[in-house]
């Protein structure tokens, strides 16, 4: 699970990603509105916690701007005790919980796994792009047209997963480190181009119309000849 924290008090937000890391959750912190749109916009996390008064841009703005450009990840609201107000306009811009300052984390570790699950249950059983498809709860790469299917390794199947999630989108090799490996990994763009070409020779394997292509100086994407 990959969380983004938008706090601006130092001390607090340490301490959150701390407490975090122990529960296997990697969070990246942003201490400002304004890198916190920046991050939430790459759609790599799984939830946004999201604090409302901070500098550069509040909160409550982070969140409609993401909402605008469609990122539909989960978004947590923290408030002080006195912002009713806010927590209701939170609602009606697109936030999917709130948490009030101070908290236990005991709390926030509940919501969050709420979250997950409700993201979980709404997203398809199957993720699937031409003749190509994998299921929930297995690690197999199976293809319509061939008949055929192909169990892929750890890496390999986030980094076929989210090829499938964003169809025949480009992605670029920094959201796939970010979204694999993790945003202070320093993983090597090379990894990234041997990961593709273990999936690019299970796809010839299998016979499917479907290939990656790399999109010169931005990334990889599906395409369905
Ligand atoms: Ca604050």
């Amino acid at each position: 699970m990959r969380l983004l924290l938008i706090e601006d008090e130092e001390g607090f937000a340490k301490a959150l990603q701390a407490s975090l890391k122990t529960r296997h959750y990697i969070t990246d912190w942003a201490d400002n509105g304004r890198d916190g749109l920046e991050h939430g916009l790459s759609n790599v996390y799984d939830v946004i916690i999201l604090d409302i008064m901070l500098p550069e841009m509040d909160g409550l703005t982070v969140l409609r701007k993401l909402r605008e450009n469609e990122i539909k990840t989960p978004v947590l609201l923290l408030t002080a005790k006195s912002e009713l107000d806010d927590k209701v306009t939170g609602f009606d811009m697109g936030a999917d919980d709130y948490l009030t300052k101070p908290f236990y984390h005991e709390e926030l570790y509940a919501r969050l796994r709420a979250l997950t699950r409700r993201q979980q249950t709404t997203e398809p059983q199957t993720t699937a792009y031409g003749d190509i498809y994998m299921k929930q709860g297995s690690n197999e790469l199976y293809c319509h047209t061939s008949g055929t299917s192909l169990p892929l390794n750890g890496k390999e199947y986030q980094l076929m997963e989210y090829l499938l999630l964003n169809g025949g989108q480009i992605i670029s090799r920094e959201q796939i480190i970010e979204k694999i490996w993790g945003y202070d990994s320093d993983t090597e763009y090379n990894n990234v181009e041997v990961y593709i070409s273990f999936l690019r020779k299970k796809l010839q394997f299998l016979k499917t119309n479907v290939s990656i292509q790399t999109i010169r100086k931005l990334g990889y994407k599906l395409t369905n000849n």
